[in-house]
C-alpha cells in the first residue's frame, strides 16, 4: 500500500548502541511547531490517539490516551497520602501539559496546587492546542509558575506539602538533576511528616539503566521505595513504571478503597483495584526498581 501521509517519527537511542528503535506517528495536521528557550515544542493531529504533544521529538502526551499517565500518578500519590493525612497543599513538578494539576484538583480536599514548569511555551501551547489536557489552568486554587523545579524545591519551605508529583523528563542532560540524591533529599524536606511523593519511573524495557539510576538514589534517600505499573501505549515499550516514597515506611495498600473509588468515580483507568493492582510487579520490574532502591537505603 502506498504511503504519502507525514509521519513524527521518535528515535529511541542507547547510550551505547545508538538508535535502535523508531516509533511512527501519523501526522495530518500540524497544529503548532516552535523552538522555546528550552526545547522544540510541537503539536500534530493523527488518526490513532489524536492531538500529540512532542518535545525535542520525544512523545508526551496524546489526547488519547494521557488519561493513564495523569490519573495514575496522581490518584495513587493522593490516596496512599490521604491515608496517612489530610491533603490539602499539592505540588507538581513539571507537568507543563496541566493533566496532572486536572487530575489533583478532582480532590475537594485540595486548597492549594503550585504547579513549576520550567518552560513557560509548554503551558501556552498545551493551554491553546490541547484543551481538554490543560482544563484546569483557571482553577483558583491553582498557582502556576515558570520555574526550574530543582531551584524552587531547594527554596521550599520544609514541611509544606502534602503530595509532590514529579512529572519529569528522562534523567539525561540538563534533566539529570531531577533524578540525583540533592533533588530527591529536597523533595523530601518539603514533604509535610504524612506526606508522599510520585515520579514517573521509566521504560521496564528500554531506560534500564536510568531506572536503577533513579531507584538507587531514591532508596538512598528515602529508604523505602515503592514502584507500581501502568500501560501507556504511545511511550516507548507500552509499559510504564513509577515511584511512590514517603518520609519512612508507607504502605500503598493502606487506602480506603471506597473512598478512593468514589473521588475518581469517572475516571477511564484509575479505580481503587487497579490501584493495588499496580503494585504487583513482575520479577524483571521488581528486581530494576524497588530491590535497586532496598540494597541502597541508608
Ligand atoms: N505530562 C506529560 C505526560 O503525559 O507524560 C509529559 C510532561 S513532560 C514529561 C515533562 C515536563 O517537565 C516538560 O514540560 C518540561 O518542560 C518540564 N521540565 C523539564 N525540566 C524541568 C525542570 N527542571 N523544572 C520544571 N519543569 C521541568
Amino acid at each position: 500500500m502506498s504511503d504519502d501521509h507525514t509521519w513524527i517519527t521518535e528515535v529511541n537511542e542507547d547510550a551505547e548502541l545508538g538508535p535502535r528503535l523508531k516509533f511512527g506517528f501519523r501526522a495530518d495536521r500540524e497544529l503548532y511547531r516552535g523552538q522555546s528557550d528550552f526545547q522544540e515544542v510541537v503539536v500534530a493531529e493523527g488518526p490513532a490517539y489524536g492531538r500529540m504533544l512532542f518535545l525535542d521529538g520525544y512523545m508526551m502526551t496524546t489526547e488519547r490516551d494521557e488519561f493513564v499517565y495523569h490519573e495514575m500518578l496522581s490518584h495513587t500519590a493522593v490516596h496512599v497520602a490521604k491515608s496517612r493525612g489530610p491533603v490539602r497543599r499539592v505540588l507538581i513538578i513539571g507537568g507543563g501539559d496541566g493533566g496532572l494539576a486536572r487530575e489533583v484538583l478532582r480532590h475537594d480536599s485540595v486548597e492549594h496546587v503550585d504547579m513549576v514548569e520550567i518552560d513557560a511555551a509548554v503551558i501556552e501551547v498545551s493551554k491553546e492546542y490541547l484543551p481538554t489536557i490543560g482544563s484546569a489552568f483557571d482553577d483558583p486554587r491553582l498557582n502556576v509558575l515558570a520555574e526550574d523545579g530543582n531551584a524552587f524545591i531547594h527554596n521550599a519551605e520544609p514541611g509544606t506539602y502534602d503530595v509532590i508529583l514529579i512529572d519529569s523528563a528522562d534523567p539525561v542532560g540538563p534533566g539529570i538533576v531531577l533524578f540525583q540524591p540533592p533533588f530527591y533529599t529536597a523533595v523530601r524536606n518539603a514533604l509535610t511528616p504524612h506526606g508522599v511523593m510520585a515520579a514517573q519511573g521509566m521504560s521496564p524495557w528500554l531506560q534500564r539503566d536510568g531506572q536503577r539510576f533513579m531507584f538507587g538514589n531514591l532508596g538512598e534517600v528515602f529508604g523505602q521505595v515503592h514502584a507500581f505499573v501502568a500501560t501507556i501505549p504511545t511511550y516507548p515499550g507500552g509499559q510504564w513504571t513509577f515511584a511512590l516514597c514517603a518520609a519512612g515506611q508507607v504502605d500503598p495498600h493502606g487506602i480506603d478503597d471506597a473512598a478512593a473509588d468514589a473521588a475518581t468515580a469517572g475516571s477511564h483507568y484509575y479505580t481503587a483495584a487497579v490501584h493495588h493492582g499496580a503494585f504487583a510487579l513482575p520479577p524483571f520490574i521488581r528486581e530494576n526498581t524497588v530491590d535497586v532502591a532496598l540494597a541502597r537505603r541508608g
